[in-house]
């Protein structure tokens, strides 16, 4: 069978289609993305009895929250040896206690609503086959210990994967996001809460903060809103683009002939590897991640999905290659989120994101932190996540080198140009040229005909490089990403990129 190029999770999708916003709306909170953050938001807010407004500008759960592999852990790679270093015991207990009733919120969700979304308990394992790895793998379960987290160092694990230490956190789970999300929308609906799709959203009001603007000229007047788009669109002066860089990672899903002894893993080492299983069609298929880079930094050998496909091969014992898919997700200075008020002046806007792959505990801790700011009830977590904070040690080191690296892009991207004829660009490729003293992108489709664009990002104007797995123009700096001709596939950018008329 040829292999679908979709998340598993999409596949026989059944939430409702929602209509455009095609009139003004008011409503007391709007929450603009309609991912995991954006719809457990609205599920809280609507369950206790506030009017809300969902929109996207794409379909419900199309975004990274239907293209995770939905582990849903405390244990979040090698953090709290770091966190307790970087913020001390309390920060370090309290990040944990967060995620852990997060997970205990989702599972009690699960519960009330009796959703059949999958969600069962597994332990999550963290391994390495490295001996440095191996020492810092062994002060992260000293870290456990002195946070009493339920974990174990262990020698052997149950996957085929060459270690020489694993750290394990016991019960922890899985589940399948679109089923659970199909379930929040049901409650959010049952609730009077409404749900736009394709309606993107633009701006939100510079002098009255509770309008917000969707592309199509429709406004939304609100009291409050949220902002759950997964990177900002709006930043409201609070730069949030030089405090985040996207990652992507890859994810495979096979059957295997082995059977699969439970369990959730995922490498301390470069490359890292991800591993679960889902129940899907009455099969047992295995996900198997990894491939990391920075968005939009692409080496030309890179060839993820056959890494990943070698690997499968290689130690599970595939039987047949069914799906493959790619997403992207932000990492903070600090690896905390942002979650809260957008800044300091804007009282009624919130943002949410920055969750370094750990969207499943952090979408909970975000939509409940911000239900309870908007339903003014304390919440113990605010200020450990509160986007204003300033670490100074370990923030400031990363803000240098990570502002360093998005000028070099900025720049690299700007003068760095090719002048390959375009005669020899494969069908299916892209390219790079000078056209009138600017830089163009060239893509050859199928029927040889070449699309042009300005590969000059529309969110904050850094250079687009073409990625060929995807074939689409990513966006370096912020994890803007476009088609071959421009439209916009996700990230911060709202406008396409320009088209460019090559005829002359
Ligand atoms: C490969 C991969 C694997 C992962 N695996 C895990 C895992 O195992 N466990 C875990 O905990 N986390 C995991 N994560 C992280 C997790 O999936 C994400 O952090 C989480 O899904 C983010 O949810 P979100 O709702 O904030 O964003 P999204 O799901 O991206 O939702 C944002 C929504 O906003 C909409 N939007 C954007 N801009 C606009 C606009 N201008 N107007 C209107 N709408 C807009 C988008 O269309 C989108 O639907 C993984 C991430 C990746 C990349």
């Amino acid at each position: 069978m040829e292999h679908l190029r979709i998340p598993l999770w999409q596949e026989g999708s059944v939430i409702e289609k929602f209509p455009t916003l095609n009139k003004n709306e008011k409503t007391e909170v709007t929450i603009i993305g309609a991912g995991l953050t954006g719809l457990t938001a609205a599920y809280l807010l609507a369950t206790n009895g506030v009017n809300v407004v969902v929109v996207d500008r794409d379909r419900i759960g199309n975004g990274t929250s239907g293209h995770t592999t939905a582990k849903i852990t405390a244990q979040h790679g090698m953090v709290y040896n770091e966190f307790i270093s970087h913020f001390g015991m309390e920060q370090a207990s309290m990040y944990f206690l967060s995620q852990m009733d997060a997970m205990d919120k989702i599972e009690e969700i699960i519960q009330k609503h009796e959703i059949k979304c999958q969600f069962e308990k597994q332990d999550a394992y963290l391994f390495t086959n490295n001996e440095q790895n191996q020492r810092k793998l062994e002060a992260e379960f000293e870290s456990y210990r002195k946070l009493n987290i339920d974990g174990e160092g262990l020698l052997e694990i149950p996957v085929n994967f060459p270690i020489k230490y694993a750290l394990k956190m016991r019960n922890q789970a899985q589940f399948h996001p679109m089923q659970y999300m199909k379930a929040l929308v049901d409650v959010i609906i049952e609730h009077g809460g409404k749900i736009y799709e394709n309606t993107s959203v633009y701006d939100i009001d510079s002098n009255d903060h509770r309008v917000v603007r969707a592309v199509n000229q429709q406004t939304i007047v609100c009291d409050q809103v949220i902002i759950a788009t997964h990177f900002p669109f709006f930043e409201g002066e609070a730069f949030y683009s030089a405090r985040m860089y996207p990652s992507r990672s890859y994810v495979t899903g096979f059957t295997s002939n082995s059977k699969y002894p439970g369990g959730m893993y995922l490498s301390v080492d470069q490359p890292a590897r991800s591993l679960r299983t889902v129940q899907h069609n009455n099969q047992e298929i295995w996900l198997l991640g990894g491939e990391n880079h920075k968005t939009g930094q692409y080496n030309e050998n890179n060839t993820p999905y056959d890494n990943l496909k070698e690997l499968a091969q290689t130690k599970f014992d595939v039987k047949e290659r069914m799906y493959e898919w790619s997403a992207q997700d932000y990492t903070t200075l600090d690896k905390l989120p942002y979650i809260g008020r957008l800044n300091k002046n804007r009282e009624e806007i919130f943002v949410a994101t920055g969750y370094r792959k750990w969207g499943m505990t952090n979408s909970m801790v975000a939509a409940n932190v911000i239900t309870d700011m908007i339903l003014q009830k304390d919440n113990p977590y605010i200020d450990l996540y509160r986007p204003t904070r300033f670490h100074a040690d370990p923030d400031l080191k990363k803000f240098i080198t990570m502002n360093t690296n998005v000028a070099k892009e900025y720049i690299m991207g700007k003068i760095g140009t090719k002048n390959d004829e375009i005669d020899q660009l494969k069908q299916n490729s892209a390219m790079k040229m000078k056209h009138h003293g600017q830089t163009i992108g060239l893509f050859k489709d199928s029927q040889n005909k070449i699309h042009a664009v300005d590969t000059t990002c529309t969110h904050l104007g850094c250079e687009v490089n073409w990625n060929d797995t995807e074939k689409s123009w990513d966006c370096p700096c912020h994890g803007s990403r476009f088609q071959y001709d421009g439209a916009v596939i996700e990230g911060p950018a709202i406008e396409p990129l320009n088209k460019i008329d090559f005829s002359n």
